[in-house]
């Protein structure tokens, strides 16, 4: 029970995905008296929810891993270069055991509002549940792709089949033998399903409206032997990507775009085209991501591909953007994606021509004509990045709602912090180096670094930290820059903040969401804020409950 100046919790983080398990690891290390609130069944996030068919990594499954513990390293085998979902669910399950952290997780627990308490500097928590829970610190490790959306369209309740966001697919097995099934969206997750259910479905209709650049997976299983090799270079593997401007094994080709002949360029995407993972996107020239000739060529390359794989000129001619360059977009990785279209079960809509205008009791409506369904996919996205914080009603300082201060897009300090809103720690913000970047690979450098902020303010009795305005806006004008040089700024995606399902969202007015220096450059400019003394941030001493590293013993502890 809370008292006025002693919370029920030193720190309350609220998210049980791979952020916040990381993070209840961190605390409960040092015996910080910390609890971890979920809305979920279960812990896992991104990996507890999307159970839709054909959902894997698309970072290397051994660089996606934590980092933190060599014991963990040498016991778990990933058994392939891009884990499904069930293998990273088990995964995070298997950490979570092992560090018996569990029990300091509590379930089915909806966080609707958090206000902070300037009298007693602490964070008043309510859980949909009734109870009112308070803290000190409050650590948002929400996912930033954890709210999804649903399209704006008439009659969704009144379809008689099953219908469901990929998000929300069900934990049971879902028939779909023999079923007419629709997906709506073609963005990564859409591929990943199209791809995967093409040949176990009766009829697939996908609804696109617009395409999306895509490449191949390549996955494979890892063998024994390579998993032994992978074990033996973790050091190796975990600095590369600490050294990488996406925080993965794939490094930039470091000659200039028009350095080399074209002979030399075509002959460099021809070897990356097959190669696993990103390498296209991510191993490619530095110009394709700033340049719109370098785009444009490499983008008629990507076409040409397309052209090669699909066998219907005119479908291969639909799945072509022409609304943005390859690689702008963060690119879906796809397994027998564009074949499916290939297959005689499998028909494509183009929405932008015949837009979608409602759900009927037996399917959809486009402006052409009905279409019967058994099974209707939403593979339609998120309203990423601030949409699970708009979600709960959080209250700074004068009880100023964030939602308000976000409305036009966040801003913040380091992608940590919002001036006004003290004691609140984001390790993966937005504008933090997390969602840009390998997610976990930033998310460890986030929690690493907010765990240090806080035993320092425990060693020194500080009981307030705040972003000053000046440091926000600084950071925000600093992100806010990188983006002027970048085509993504161009392009209708997540990254930008378009959604035309979230109100607001719909008009592609750029929402500054993501760091765009890459990891080296985020991690360094973090490391030098700590080492000026959290230079940026205003840290006030104060008597009354504040923890004290030296007080701490394991009954401190508890879920
Ligand atoms: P997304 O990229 O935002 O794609 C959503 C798709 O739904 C788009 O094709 C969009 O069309 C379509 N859509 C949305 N609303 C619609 C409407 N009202 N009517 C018709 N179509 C509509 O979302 P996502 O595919 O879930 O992927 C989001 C991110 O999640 C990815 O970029 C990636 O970072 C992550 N992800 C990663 C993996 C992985 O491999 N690890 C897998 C899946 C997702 P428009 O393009 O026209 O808006």
């Amino acid at each position: 029970m809370s008292s006025a100046t002693e919370p029920d919790y030193e720190v309350i983080v609220i998210g049980a995905g791979v952020a916040g398990i990381y993070q209840i690891k961190r605390l409960a290390d040092l015996g910080v008296k910390a609890t971890v609130l979920d809305t979920a069944g279960d812990l896992g996030g991104t990996w507890y929810w999307n159970r839709y068919p054909g959902a894997r990594f698309d970072s290397e499954s051994y660089t996606y891993g934590y980092s933190f513990s060599k014991e963990l390293l040498n016991e778990w085998h990933w058994k392939e270069r891009y884990s499904g979902q069930p293998e990273n669910l088990r995964y995070l399950n298997y950490v979570s055991d092992k560090f018996d952290l569990r029990k300091y997780m509590q379930f089915n627990c909806t966080v609707e509002a958090t206000h902070f308490d300037e009298e007693f500097n602490l964070w008043r928590l309510k859980i949909a549940d009734g109870r009112e829970l308070t803290c000190r610190f409050v650590i948002m490790t929400l996912g930033l792709l954890s709210t999804p959306t649903l399209p704006r369209i008439e009659g969704m309740d009144s379809f008689k089949g099953r219908s469901f966001h990929t998000y929300y697919w069900p934990h049971e097995p879902v028939e779909l033998a023999g079923k007419k099934v629709a997906v709506i969206g073609t963005g990564a997750t859409g591929i990943q399903v199209i791809g995967e259910i093409a040949d176990k479905v009766g009829e697939l209709t996908v609804f696109q409206r617009r395409p999306n650049w895509c490449a191949p997976l390549s996955n494979g299983p890892i063998s024994d032997e390579e998993m032994a090799d992978i074990r033996s270079r973790y050091d190796e593997i975990f600095s590369t990507c600490a050294r990488t401007p996406g925080g993965f094994e794939h490094e930039p080709d470091r000659r200039g775009f028009n350095e080399v002949s074209r002979e030399e360029r075509l002959a460099l995407w021809d070897g990356l085209y097959d190669q696993p993972g990103f390498g296209i996107w991510l191993r490619n020239f530095r110009e394709i991501f700033t340049d719109e000739e370098a785009n444009a060529e490499l983008s008629e390359y990507m076409a040409e591909r397309v052209r090669q794989r699909v066998d219907d000129p005119l479908i291969a001619e639909k799945l072509i953007p022409r609304d943005h360059g390859f690689g702008v977009q963060r690119v879906p990785l796809e397994t027998k994606y564009l074949e499916a279209y290939n297959r005689d079960n499998v028909h494509l809509v183009d929405i932008s021509e015949t837009p979608l205008e409602r759900v009927t009791e037996s399917g959809l409506r486009t402006t052409e004509r009905d279409y019967d369904f058994d099974i209707i996919i939403y593979a339609t996205g998120f309203d990423a990045i601030t949409g699970a914080f708009d979600h709960i009603d959080i209250q700074g300082v004068d009880g100023e709602k964030l939602r308000d201060r976000w409305r036009d897009g966040p801003s913040t300090f380091l992608g940590m912090f919002i001036h006004g809103f003290p004691n609140m720690f984001m390790p993966s913000g937005p504008q933090s180096g997390s969602a840009s970047t390998n997610y976990p690979r930033g998310i460890e450098t986030g929690v690493n670094w907010c765990t240090d902020l806080l035993e320092h303010m425990w060693d020194q009795g500080y009981i307030r930290a705040d972003a000053t305005l000046a440091a926000e806006e600084r950071w925000t004008a600093h992100v806010t820059k990188m983006y002027s040089t970048m085509l993504m700024r161009k392009a209708k995606s997540w990254f930008t903040g378009y959604n035309s399902n979230v109100e607001g969202h719909e008009h592609g007015k750029v929402r500054y969401f993501v760091y765009n220096g890459g990891s080296p450059k985020y991690i360094n400019n973090i490391n030098v804020v700590a080492a000026e003394g959290y230079e940026g941030l205003d840290l006030t001493s104060g008597s009354g409950g504040a923890f004290r590293a030296s007080s701490v013993n394991a009954d401190n502890v508890s879920g």
